[in-house]
């Protein structure tokens, strides 16, 4: 059985641009396969369907957890995200890293016990989360102000994680976060 990682980090606390950021690296690319999880949330600009999400609706989505296709699912906001129970099949010979909430990662934890290495990414402080928010321009304030209260609920599972990196300096963490799973990969 192979490792799997699985990185969360409260909104804003820059995951998604570390993720960019670490694919572009060859190492990483031939190692590693970034598992698109399922969700009912809007596409942001730029995001690409099946590779940063599999996009679907309300109802496709319910049909399939109905159906049993979720290792674990959950509503965030007004929007349902789950992980397929095939994701390791989907990783095919790589090893599979999971973008999830706090509340997943802890559910693949308790599944896959050592196999599953965490890591979580927290912002320097709230207020640079917030700020980091605002700059973003994805959401209405209401939203907004409901993804800084979740964050702010995150923060304090960050001690339930093996490896905790404070992204005050995008490429600082990202090569942190590479030498992580490369240590970890060759570790078994
Ligand atoms: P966002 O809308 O900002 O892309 O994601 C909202 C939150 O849902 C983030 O914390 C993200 O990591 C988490 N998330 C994305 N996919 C899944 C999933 O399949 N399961 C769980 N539990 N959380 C997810």
């Amino acid at each position: 059985m192979k490792k799997i990682f699985v990185i969360s980090g409260p909104s804003g606390s820059g995951k998604t641009a570390l993720l960019k950021g670490l694919f572009r690296s060859r190492q990483i690319k031939e190692k590693f396969f970034k598992i698109p999880t399922f969700t009912t949330r809007k596409p942001r600009k730029g995001e690409r369907n099946f590779l940063d999400y599999c996009f679907l609706t309300k109802e496709e989505f319910l049909r399939l957890k109905k159906k049993k296709f979720f290792l674990e699912s959950k509503k965030y906001l007004e929007d349902f995200y789950g992980t397929p129970k095939d994701f390791l099949k989907k990783a095919g010979k790589k090893f599979p890293l999971l973008c999830i909430d706090v509340e997943g990662a802890l559910k693949i934890k308790k599944k896959f016990k050592d196999k599953a290495v965490l890591v979580f990414i927290q912002p320097p402080s709230s207020k640079v989360l917030e700020v980091r928010l605002r700059k973003r321009r994805t959401e209405p304030e209401e939203i907004l102000k409901k993804r800084l209260r979740i964050a702010k609920k995150e923060v304090k599972y960050a001690k339930k994680y093996k490896y905790r990196l404070t992204n005050q300096n995008l490429d600082k963490t990202k090569e942190e976060l590479k030498r992580i799973l490369l240590e970890e990969m060759k570790d078994l």
